[in-house]
């Protein structure tokens, strides 16, 4: 007898403030590459990436870049609707993206909400950690705390250019989407 095979599609957003490297992330993730070439998003991109959680279960998740609004601090509920998780990044080298991010975190909870009405899980990303200047998370209780105040699952130091964290960020992201079902 076959194994019953379950099949989840979850759109995803990436959120957070210009440059800090939202795309980046993205492509590191989907596309197992890095260039440090500036180009900002214009227009909305998506990137697919296809998980075998496991024997059983096959998760898509549909990552939606966000398009050059960023600047604007805020997007649309046409362009939350019906996504099932996010990552909110800021860059551990500028701490004006840390202070965006529960701005980020605000718009995005006034905005959507999961079909049962509870909040979207949220993983906080502190990208850029191979940049060695990290002051804001070294102290990693206080950030513990600020997730836990602010609703975030999780948070992690991920480096898009060195590839640090961004496979085990997405799957406590997963995994948190899959329990609240
Ligand atoms: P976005 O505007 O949030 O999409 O940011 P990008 O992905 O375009 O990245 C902005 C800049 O930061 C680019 O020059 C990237 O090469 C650089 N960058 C992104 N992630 C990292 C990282 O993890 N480490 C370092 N050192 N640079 C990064
Ligand atoms: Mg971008």
């Amino acid at each position: 007898m076959q194994a019953a095979h379950k099949e989840h599609l979850y759109k995803l957003l990436v959120i957070g403030d210009l440059g800090v490297g939202k795309t980046s992330i993205i492509k590191r993730y989907v596309h197992q590459n890095f260039s440090s070439h500036y180009r900002a998003t214009i227009g909305v991109d998506f990137a697919l990436k296809v998980l075998h959680w496991d024997p059983e279960t096959v998760v898509r998740l549909q990552l939606w870049d966000i398009a050059g609004q960023e600047r604007f601090g805020n997007m649309t509920r046409v362009y939350y609707r019906e996504a099932m998780g996010a990552f909110i990044v800021f860059d551990v080298t500028r701490p004006a993206t840390f202070e965006a991010v529960t701005k980020w975190k605000n718009d995005l909870d006034s905005k959507l909400s999961l079909p049962n009405g509870k909040p979207v899980s949220v993983v906080l990303l502190a990208n850029k950690c191979d940049q060695g200047k990290d002051v804001l998370t070294n102290n990693g209780l206080k950030m513990d705390q600020f997730c836990k105040e602010h609703g975030f699952v999780g948070w992690f130091e991920t480096s898009a250019k060195e590839n640090i964290n961004i496979d085990e960020a997405s799957r406590c992201l997963v995994k948190h989407i899959l329990a609240n079902e």
